[in-house]
């Protein structure tokens, strides 16, 4: 199977075209196809000597943009479940608003972490995905809006940073600037707290937002959410979260979902504000959507209320967020199952 062109880097590709004897300015000029203008043939590349545009045919694959399927109108929320060349499929999300057009992405196909709540692990782990199919359901977007996404958040199928390599070259090429020119600030990574992940984006030269899912304040109620507490529980995940603020000077967002009698009590929001004391930055309440697997309930705004209260007076920014996807079956992974 021949890899995906959007598979490389802006450097990469400088590479191929010096290995057909081409100068350098080829490898802008090919990176201009694909992410400005976003020709889906290579005949389209139209400056390009003939011979490079075969030589390039032959050796990498430029994939249809079409997705599988769609789920959603216009201007709302909107699913896109993009095909893979091995027959394998992820999904994408748009969530447009008055002034953003955000791309909820999917770093693998599964997962292997398996929070309770997440319906993105219940059909398992299958594999990684490339850099390239990163790349792709941006693309795929781009071609449904006829415009690109203004913001991306690796918020979908998968664990970022246990695809930490293609999910960085796949931010590397959504940022550059002569190309999609997605700005970092406006890429957010989630994880669920694998912290070698938060250790190695403390040492990029990028700009990135990073959220972490905690969803609880003690080690018990985390681990019975959440899995990877057991590897990496509370404790050793915010002090790798307090040296990432220390060393990049960033601000991060915790993901917070309520889930009624499990966290979400005022001696909870007491509890994680105690824990987050000192530590530069924002929760971000989300409302539970509804998974079948999962029996939590959401929380009643009343209780949302008194949590967010509770965390303001100990000084903790929080906000909750609107869900935006419940209509849609937009919790994480659940087009995809259904396609399945
Ligand atoms: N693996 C990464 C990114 C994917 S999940 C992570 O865990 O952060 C993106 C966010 O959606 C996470 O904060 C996750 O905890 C949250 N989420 C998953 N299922 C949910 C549900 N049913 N209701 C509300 N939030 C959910």
């Amino acid at each position: 199977m021949k890899p995906l062109i959007y598979n490389l880097g802006r450097l990469e590709l400088e590479t191929v075209c010096a290995e057909h004897d081409q100068p350098r300015f080829r490898a802008g000029q090919i990176w201009r196809w694909l992410y400005v203008q976003r020709v889906t043939e290579w005949a389209a590349m139209r400056n390009l000597p003939a011979s490079l545009r075969r030589a390039l045919a032959e050796s990498f694959l430029l994939p249809e943009p079409e997705p599988l399927a769609t789920q959603g109108k216009p201007d709302e929320t909107r699913k896109l479940l993009i095909g893979l060349r091995d027959g394998e499929c992820v999904e994408a999300v748009m969530i447009p608003a008055a002034d953003r057009r955000t791309l909820c992405l999917s770093s693998q196909v599964g997962c292997r972490f398996h929070c309770a709540f997440c319906a993105s692990g219940q059909g398992g782990y299958q594999r990684q995905l490339e850099a390239g199919e990163i790349v792709q359901q941006v693309m795929s977007a781009c071609m449904l809006w006829g415009d690109r996404p203004t913001h991306i958040v690796y918020m979908g199928v998968g664990e970022p940073f246990d695809n930490y390599d293609a999910v960085l070259t796949s931010v590397r090429t959504l940022n550059n600037g002569d190309g999609l020119g997605i700005g970092a600030r406006r890429i957010t990574i989630s994880t669920c707290g694998v912290v070698p992940g938060i250790e190695r984006l403390a040492e990029e030269s990028i700009q990135v937002e990073l959220s972490v899912s905690l969803h609880a304040s003690s080690d018990a109620v985390r681990t019975a959410l959440m899995p990877v507490n057991k590897t990496w529980p509370i404790d050793t995940l915010l002090a790798a979260c307090r040296a990432y603020a220390e060393r990049t000077g960033r601000i991060i967002t915790f993901e917070y979902t309520l889930i009624r009698d499990v966290n979400d009590s005022e001696a909870d929001a007491h509890a994680l504000a105690r824990r987050l004391a000192n530590l530069p930055c924002r929760v971000n309440l989300i409302p539970l959507s509804d998974v079948p697997e999962f029996e939590g309930k959401p929380s009643s705004p009343a209780a949302a209320d008194l949590f967010i209260r509770a965390l303001a007076e100990q000084h903790i920014n929080a906000t909750l967020r609107a869900s935006k996807g419940s209509g849609l079956e937009a919790a994480c992974g659940q087009l995809r199952a259904k396609h399945r």
